[in-house]
């Protein structure tokens, strides 16, 4: 064994779980190392915050995951650095770990761009933490209300929300739907019908990625579903019970969701390297660190760009996952004496949910999809990237009950307080 070459990966996400997946039945011991025993599907944690779904729908055990694996070792601890020149890992509560390859895949970390108070009072939609974090605020929220209505003059049922990228604009409308369906239900002495669900946008458009036709279906399904959209607004500052505007107003809330950046994991900048677009790690073209062979770094915490045509590869599952697959090839073929082959992405087109029955779908072809065929698009793509048979199943029921009732999970309070959670 001692001669078998040791893969060591850091992060079990998207990136992470693809190379193993490809590693199987290589000649090769493989670690995994990830702070979580679990693996998120981090697309649908927005149904976790706003109860469409449970946290063990979107989270997998990776021991789980591994278990048709015979050449792997898991542990659940923390990376602390990379020695790049000694080729060994620092890991909390364990002797470092030494590597003949390296597959970096630590992901993203929640970006709150410097604004005053966004750090202590808003909630980020990064991470399992943080959405069962939010979910139990919004039921606090209520709770609150329910004992003292005249919070709500002070904002307490407007909820905010920044950023109107995929994630902001999918929260935003489960969040309205949720309100005034099954809240409404739950607190019948309470004003709901008062709720504001409020979306912030800094740039002039809602999913600036997605063409302007689907983003004017999304902003239009939106308000048709009662959420405030304003575009071309920024939130300057954050406060217990306030948020600052970039036009100057204050709007009084007690929850501002924020789902306006991402940065690189905060590991890169111990790597040594010079780093690219939001602290991620420059890579070459078969995504190995240039100056360092055997060393790849994939999915969000890399600067990656298609070999075929140059572009830089947006922040996806789907880009993370593949990526991972071509590294676990790679690291294959270099075993067996072959040489690392260019990256290529296939796109397989872009969605975001905007509500029941509605989404927006891209297509790789240049089409476009909305409303409920695009819905459904969006809901077996979905299901089809979950990574177990289980995890799938127990989605698939959850929205089956939910889609046949208009009803969704069991909205009870676990935690005590608000405690925040840790984004590193
Ligand atoms: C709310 C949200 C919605 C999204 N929606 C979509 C979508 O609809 N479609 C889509 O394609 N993409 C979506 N994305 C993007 C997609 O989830 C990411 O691009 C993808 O997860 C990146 O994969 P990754 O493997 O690079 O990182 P991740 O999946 O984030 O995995 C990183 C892993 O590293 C571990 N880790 C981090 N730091 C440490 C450390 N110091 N020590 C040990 N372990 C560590 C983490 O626990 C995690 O398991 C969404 C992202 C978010 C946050």
């Amino acid at each position: 064994m001692a001669d078998t070459p040791h893969v060591v990966v850091l992060g079990a996400g998207f990136a992470g779980v693809g190379v193993a997946q490809k590693l199987r039945d290589a000649p090769v011991r493989l670690t995994i190392v990830d702070r979580n025993d679990y693996h998120t599907f981090q697309p649908l944690l927005y149904q976790v915050a706003t109860d469409e779904l449970e946290p063990t729908a979107v989270g997998s055990p990776i021991r789980d995951l591994l278990h048709r694996h015979d050449n792997v070792t898991f542990h659940k601890c923390s990376v602390d650095r990379v020695d790049l020149a000694n080729k060994r890992v620092v890991v909390q509560g364990m002797p470092p770990i030494d590597y003949d390859y390296l597959v970096i895949a630590l992901g993203s970390v929640v970006n709150f761009h410097g604004t005053p108070g966004a750090e202590q009072h808003a909630f980020p939609l990064y991470t399992m933490k943080d959405a069962m974090r939010l979910h139990d605020h919004i039921l606090r929220t209520l709770e609150t209300v329910d004992k003292d209505p005249l919070l709500v003059n002070d904002g307490a049922l407007n909820f905010c929300v920044i950023g109107g990228g995929p994630t902001g604009t999918e929260l935003a409308g489960a969040l309205t739907e949720l309100l005034h369906t099954e809240l409404n239900a739950d607190y019948p002495n309470l004003p709901i019908d008062q709720a504001r669900v409020i979306l912030y946008e800094h740039s002039p458009h809602l999913l600036a990625h997605f063409k302007p036709k689907l983003r004017d279906y999304a902003k239009q399904a939106l308000e048709e579903r009662g959420v405030e959209v304003h575009t071309g607004i920024g939130v300057m500052e954050v406060d217990a019970s306030e948020i600052k505007l970039s036009n100057g107003e204050k709007i009084k809330t007690h929850t501002l969701v924020w789902a306006a950046g991402i940065g690189a994991n905060p590991i890169a900048d111990k790597l040594e390297v010079e780093l690219v677009h939001g602290g991620r790690v420059p890579v070459g073209p078969d995504l190995q660190l240039p100056n360092f062979p055997g060393v790849f770094v994939v999915g969000d915490m890399a600067s990656m760009t298609d070999a075929k045509t140059g572009q830089p590869l947006p922040g996806l599952g789907a880009v993370a996952l593949q990526a991972g697959h071509h590294v676990g090839k790679s690291i294959a073929q270099l075993v067996a004496g072959k040489a690392a082959t260019p990256f290529h992405y296939v796109d397989k087109g872009t969605m975001a949910q905007v509500g029941r029955g509605a989404a927006v779908v891209e297509l790789p072809t240049g089409g476009t999809l909305t409303g409920h065929i695009a819905w459904l698009a969006w809901l077996g793509v979905h299901l089809s990237l979950l990574s177990s048979a289980e995890e799938k199943t127990s989605v698939f029921v959850d929205w089956g009950w939910n889609l046949l009732t208009h009803r969704r999970g069991k909205r009870i309070l676990l935690s005590d307080d608000n405690t925040s959670t840790d984004n590193t």
